[in-house]
């Protein structure tokens, strides 16, 4: 758990910066990115007209992940961190793709606002919205502050309406795009000791819907993805804190293990694509191994595993 994102001192309100050289539609090369498997893949469609995507959080874990997905997919990115996400920016670049980026607080509507004017300087059009940035907060309910749960809410919740509302409103222009925003299991069951992340993510899967409901019509579709547990830092986090171990969630899961940002971003890159998803619109798409599936108990559980937890 990464805590309250107000601790380890702020970045300057934002600054952008652009890595990577813009080049003119119909012209780019294909990025080359490693896959799984190590061989290496070549990211399709960039014979057209290639697409853009913002996503926040972008700095590490499911956020970079992602970006990486989407570019090997042939998105030019803009990305968001608290700091300006260099790393990710440079690992995509290495690959023959773009992307340029931004830092600052997603919770600050002048930092939003000027997140949409670089991405809009740099690339023109954003086709897609990944609202990824968020923290974690674990405490018993009746030991939390009111300030610590405002920040929660305002972090994985309010941010992630701004950022809908400054991108939206040149994707409803435009008649199109794909908003997905990154929830999690704790949005759709409640979980101990979280009050404020789970009230978070129920009311972002609740803002989904009801974007989808009002922009589908208009062309813009909003979509969330929930994952269970994933190895980032928010996990690294929490468990040094003496929260849970790994044995907690992987004897939870029926295919005993976490999910990866592979696996999550996996999802977001197929909510992005309208040639995959295009009537996809007000779903919350699971991505948690059964986790949410699965009412049964412990024993019973591990019965249909095999030794340890394995996957037969
Ligand atoms: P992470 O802590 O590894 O990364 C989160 C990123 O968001 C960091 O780079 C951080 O700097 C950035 N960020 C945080 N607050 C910000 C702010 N106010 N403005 C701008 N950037 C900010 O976390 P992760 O595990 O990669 O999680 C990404 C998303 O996935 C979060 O929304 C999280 O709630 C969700 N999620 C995570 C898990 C999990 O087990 N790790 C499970 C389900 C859902």
């Amino acid at each position: 758990m990464e805590g309250p994102a107000r601790s380890k001192g702020r970045p300057a309100r934002s600054r952008s910066l652009v890595l990577g050289s813009r080049s003119p539609r119909n012209e780019r090369r294909a990025p080359v990115f490693p896959s799984a498997d190590g061989r290496g893949s070549v990211g399709g469609r960039l014979s057209g007209e290639s697409r853009t995507a913002a996503v926040t959080g972008a700095a590490r874990g499911i956020g970079r992940r992602a970006a990486e997905r989407l570019a090997e997919r042939g998105y030019r990115l803009a990305l968001s961190d608290l700091r300006m996400p260099e790393e990710t920016i440079r690992a995509i670049r290495s690959r023959g793709g773009e992307a340029i980026g931004h830092a600052g607080d997603v919770t600050d509507a002048a930092v939003v606002e000027g997140f949409v004017r670089s991405a809009r300087a740099a690339w023109g059009r954003t086709d897609v919205l990944v609202n990824n940035a968020g923290i974690s907060l674990i405490a018993p309910a009746e030991g939390l502050s009111p300030d610590d749960f405002r920040r929660v809410l305002e972090v994985n919740l309010v941010a992630p309406f701004l950022l809908a509302q400054a991108f939206g409103a040149a994707m409803l222009a435009e008649g199109k795009g794909s908003i997905i925003n990154v929830a999690s299991i704790a949005g759709l069951v409640g979980i101990a000791d979280r009050a404020a992340y789970n009230a978070s993510k129920h009311g972002l899967i609740g803002l989904t819907r009801t974007l989808a409901a009002e922009w589908g019509g208009r062309g813009v579709r909003v979509n969330a993805v929930c994952p269970g547990w994933v190895k980032t830092d928010m996990d690294a986090a929490d468990q040094a804190r003496g929260l849970y171990a790994d044995s907690d969630i992987t004897g939870r899961v029926p295919m005993g293990r976490f999910a990866t940002p592979d696996d999550v971003s996996s999802a977001i890159a197929f909510l992005a694509d309208e040639g995959e998803s295009g009537f996809v619109n007000g779903h919350a798409l699971v991505v948690d191994g059964g986790w949410t599936a699965d009412g049964g108990w412990e024993s019973l559980r591990r019965s249909h595993q095999g030794p340890g937890g394995r996957v037969l």
